[in-house]
Parts: structure tokens; sequence; C-alpha cells
């Protein structure tokens, strides 16, 4: 964990463009937007991925959707907007620590590459 780069980043130990912060989650711009609005929300507990979410720390993710709701709001996504979470190698997930990619203000192609 303590190699992680969103750990890292929560802990302010590297910088990131930081939108919002509760006790249990964290929104950042991606630092390589793939749309007009591009943000990640991670869990601050280091969850490694998808398939790593379990009944006992689950609480977190309808939080994270809750979060995102209004952050969408806020950057006046109009309620057009897409949530992505990457699992595994093969799903492109590059760093290891779970999170939800949130994409606005552009028409997304359906399916994705
Ligand atoms: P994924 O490929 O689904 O694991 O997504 C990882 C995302 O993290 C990519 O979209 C990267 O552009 C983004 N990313 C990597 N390093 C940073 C950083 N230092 N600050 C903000 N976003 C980052
Ligand atoms: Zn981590």
């Amino acid at each position: 964990m303590n190699d992680c780069l969103f750990c890292k980043i929560i802990a302010g130990e590297i910088p990131s463009k930081k939108i919002y912060e509760d006790e249990s989650c964290f929104a950042f711009y991606d630092i390589d937007p793939q749309a007009p609005v591009h943000f990640l929300v991670i869990p601050k507990a280091h969850i490694t991925g998808a398939n790593e979410i379990t009944a006992e720390n689950c609480a977190v993710v309808g939080h994270i959707y809750a979060v995102i709701a209004q952050l969408t709001k806020k950057l006046d996504c109009k309620d057009d907007y897409r949530v992505v979470t990457n699992c595994g190698d093969l799903a492109g997930q590059t760093v290891k620590h779970l999170h939800f990619h949130v994409l606005a203000k552009r028409s997304l192609a359906w399916p994705p590459g």
C-alpha cells in the first residue's frame, strides 16, 4: 500500500487537483483527461480494485455514487455523465487502487473500446 499512487495523493505526498474530500473519499481531476470533464473519485481506504469490494467495505461505493451525483451537478454536467471502473489488466486498470472515472461534457460512444 505504501507504493500506491492514489494513497500518496490522498496523503498529499503527490500533488493533485482536488475537487472534493470527506472522511471516506477523495475526488480529483484526471491528469490525462479523456473528456472536457474527467475526474476520479476514490475511497480513502486502500481497496485494490472492484474485485476486492466486499460486504464489509461496500458502503463507500454507494457513498461515492452520491458524491458523484453532487459533483456533476456542481460542475454543470447537466445530469449527463459516464462512470467507469476498470478492473484488471485486460480492462485497462493501471492504478491498483479502486477508482471511479467520471466523464462528461462530450458525447460518449458505446460500446467502449
Ligand atoms: P485506470 O487506467 O482505469 O487505472 O485509470 C487510472 C487513471 O489515473 C488514468 O486515467 C490516469 O490518467 C490517472 N492518473 C495517473 N496518475 C495520475 C495523477 N498523478 N493525478 C491524476 N490522475 C492520474
Ligand atoms: Zn492505495
